[in-house]
């Protein structure tokens, strides 16, 4: 992988300005900038890897830290209760855009089928 920071590295630098709404050692979430649900937030590893899958064979302990850090951000949402969907888009044709993990938290409203 490139050594050039991805934009999530300069969101969590603070570069870039970024709705947070979480944080800790580890991870990182902040509102996406073009919602898909009226609650979508990103949750980010602090350390880059390139996808869900690079993270769960290299540190599948942190993989778990982000997965509850997805549920923290859950429940601070109010979105715990009544049901959430985590997705991380994986390379190519899932249309994964920044290549450093992460986990989209959608929620806040009833959600459509998974689909084209
Ligand atoms: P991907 O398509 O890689 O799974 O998701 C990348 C996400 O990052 C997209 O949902 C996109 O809206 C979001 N995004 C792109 N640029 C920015 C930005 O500058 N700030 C924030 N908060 N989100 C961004």
């Amino acid at each position: 992988m490139s050594d050039a920071e991805t934009l999530f590295e300069r969101i969590i630098g603070g570069e870039i300005p970024a709705d947070v709404v979480y944080e800790d050692e580890k991870t990182f979430a902040f509102r996406d900038i073009n919602p898909q649900a009226r609650v979508h937030v990103l949750v980010v590893p602090r350390v880059r890897y390139r996808n869900v899958g690079e993270l769960a064979e290299a540190d599948p302990g942190l993989l778990g830290d982000v997965v509850g850090a997805c549920r923290r951000v859950a429940e601070a949402e109010g979105i715990a209760e009544s049901g959430y969907r985590v997705v991380f888009n994986t390379d190519g044709d899932a249309g994964q855009t920044v290549f450093h993990v992460h986990a989209h938290v959608l929620g806040g409203e009833q959600l459509g089928l998974f689909g084209k």
